[in-house]
């Protein structure tokens, strides 16, 4: 790739971002397009976030991903956001700044991917954690089923998370066989199962055969949860899913084409290795 004064440069803001798989597939993208950008990642240390991002509107990134911790700095910077919590920015022709939440809708994506039927089959949510990630997800599906429960280590960010949705509830922690057994689609939306650290015996024997199970961590690709709801039988949705559908989602807002998701499978199943 040659870059010159005209090349677009996107990227990914965070602390930690070493991590981030991001730059893989938007770079992948920005090449199956042929379009002059580079996307980079770039560690976002500071102490006023929300001030420290309006002053990035003065370099004209052409767009940029937010993670954690700068989400919602990233909403309240912006001279419009859809939601309280953005993970994607867009500089406008006028110099103003987007700001939209790809999450929810990327995960939406995702389990349509993954299990085509869902909408069918799926009534009852119950979502395994109460930070950014779950919420944006139990506010994407809540118009779409009867109920949203949350089970959370910590009960309080549970009840947070439920009062958010119009049909949302909480659960305590030690409930969370009850949970397994009652709900159709389970999503695994805490830090648990990343890089193997996997603290639970998740209670997949409670659940209904006809089930969804599906896990937002992709460090593993196949968490133990995965592993035990495939060995049982269940549908399994992995967390590159909705990893590939917010990107698609940003990369659409920024550029107006619609990516490959399968390339980017390609690329990341590669860059995560066996
Ligand atoms: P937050 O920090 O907002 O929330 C973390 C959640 O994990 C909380 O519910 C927290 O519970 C829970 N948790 C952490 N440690 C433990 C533990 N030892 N036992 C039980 N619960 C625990 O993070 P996010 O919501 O942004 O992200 C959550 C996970 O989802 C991360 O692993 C992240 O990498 C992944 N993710 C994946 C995405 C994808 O595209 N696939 C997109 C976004 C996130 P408590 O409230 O009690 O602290």
């Amino acid at each position: 790739m040659k870059i010159t004064p005209a090349t677009q440069i996107l990227g990914i803001i965070g602390d930690p971002v070493a991590h981030s798989l991001s730059p893989i597939m938007h770079n992948g993208w920005i090449e199956d397009h042929g379009i002059d950008a580079v996307y980079v990642a770039l560690r976002f240390h500071s102490q006023d976030a929300e001030h420290d991002i309006r002053a990035l509107k003065g370099l004209g990134f052409a767009g940029l991903n937010v993670t954690l911790p700068h989400k919602q700095a990233a909403a309240a910077a912006a001279d419009r956001s859809e939601s309280e919590v953005a993970n994607t920015l867009r500089w406008e022709q006028d110099g103003t700044l987007s700001a939209f939440n790809t999450d929810g809708a990327g995960f939406l994506d995702a389990l349509a991917e993954a299990a085509p039927d869902w909408a069918s089959r799926v009534r009852r949510v119950l979502i395994v954690g109460a930070g950014g990630a779950a919420l944006a997800i139990g506010k994407a599906l809540s118009p779409r089923v009867e109920t949203v429960q949350f089970v959370n280590r910590t009960m309080a960010r549970a009840e947070t998370a439920a009062a958010a949705l119009a049909n949302g509830h909480a659960l305590r922690w030690g409930e969370l066989e009850r949970g397994f057994a009652g709900a159709d689609l389970i999503v695994q939306a805490t830090s648990l199962g990343l890089d193997g650290a996997d603290a639970l015996e998740w209670p997949l024997a409670q659940c209904q055969r006809s089930a969804i199970v599906a896990d937002i961590v992709y460090r593993p690709l196949e968490t133990q949860l995965l592993h035990t709801a495939r060995a049982r039988g269940l549908t399994a949705m992995d967390g590159l899913g909705m990893l590939i559908h917010q990107g698609a989602r940003a990369f659409e807002l920024w550029f107006g084409v619609a990516p490959s998701a399968a390339n980017a499978r390609a690329r990341l199943e590669a860059a995560l290795g066996p």
